[in-house]
């Protein structure tokens, strides 16, 4: 992590377990708030069916990632179930230096990397399913991955709910349109307040 970044702009982050919906409701929080500047993470994952390189995230290899590590080329980065995720510190010093709003997705490391560097700028939305029930039926039915891959996403979401209370706001992804709605609101507020 650096402190490099500049004090200027506001950052929205959206902080969930896997598989509690956020890509669901960002889809549609990015296609009605074009001024939101969406953060394009690099990851060591493989690529899912019906995502895109470059727009979903930038599909790179370890030895790639852990060389930008060396450049320090991300603001923060972690290990997310044993694949690398970062945030480019480029795009956040140029946006915040623009006095853009960004929009992160990022695991507890990276909304509290955030919050440590941003304090109040940087706003961050933990979004919960209703149970940990829910949660294994959305990531089983969206049948992106395997089992074993499953089972440590579980793992990590018992560990992560425990941070739900945390953040700047908390939202129960019960029903879509539901949560969206107050998803929308709270970002139309931040946008506000920029
Ligand atoms: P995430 O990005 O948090 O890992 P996704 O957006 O991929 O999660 O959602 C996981 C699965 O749950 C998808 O199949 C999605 O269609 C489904 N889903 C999302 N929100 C809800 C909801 N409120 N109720 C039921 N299923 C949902
Ligand atoms: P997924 O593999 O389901 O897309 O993402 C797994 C987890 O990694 C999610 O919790 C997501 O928010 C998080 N994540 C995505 N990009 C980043 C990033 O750049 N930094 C951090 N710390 N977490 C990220």
């Amino acid at each position: 992590m650096t402190e490099t970044a500049h004090p200027k702009g506001r950052l929205i982050v959206i902080c969930a377990p896997s598989g509690t919906g956020k890509s669901t409701l960002l889809e549609r929080l990015k296609k009605e708030h074009p001024e939101l500047h969406w953060s394009v993470s690099c990851t060591t994952r493989p690529i899912r069916p019906g995502e895109r390189d470059g727009v979903d995230y930038h599909y790179i290899t370890p030895a790639d990632f852990e060389a930008r590590i060396a450049r320090n080329d991300f603001i923060e980065w972690a290990r997310v179930h044993s694949n690398y995720y970062g945030t480019s510190l480029s795009f956040v010093n140029e946006g915040t230096k623009e006095g853009k709003a960004l929009l992160f997705d990022l695991d507890v490391q990276g909304a509290d990397a955030m919050k440590k560097i941003f304090g109040a700028r940087a706003h961050v939305i933990f979004i919960r399913p209703p149970s940990i029930d829910d949660l294994e039926k959305r990531l089983r039915g969206r049948a992106t991955d395997p089992a074993h891959v499953i089972e440590e996403r579980l793992k990590n979401a018992r560990i992560e709910l425990t941070r739900a209370h945390d953040y700047d706001s908390l939202i129960t992804n019960d029903e879509v349109e539901r949560a969206y709605k107050e998803l929308a609101s709270i970002v139309a507020g931040q946008l506000k307040g920029r």
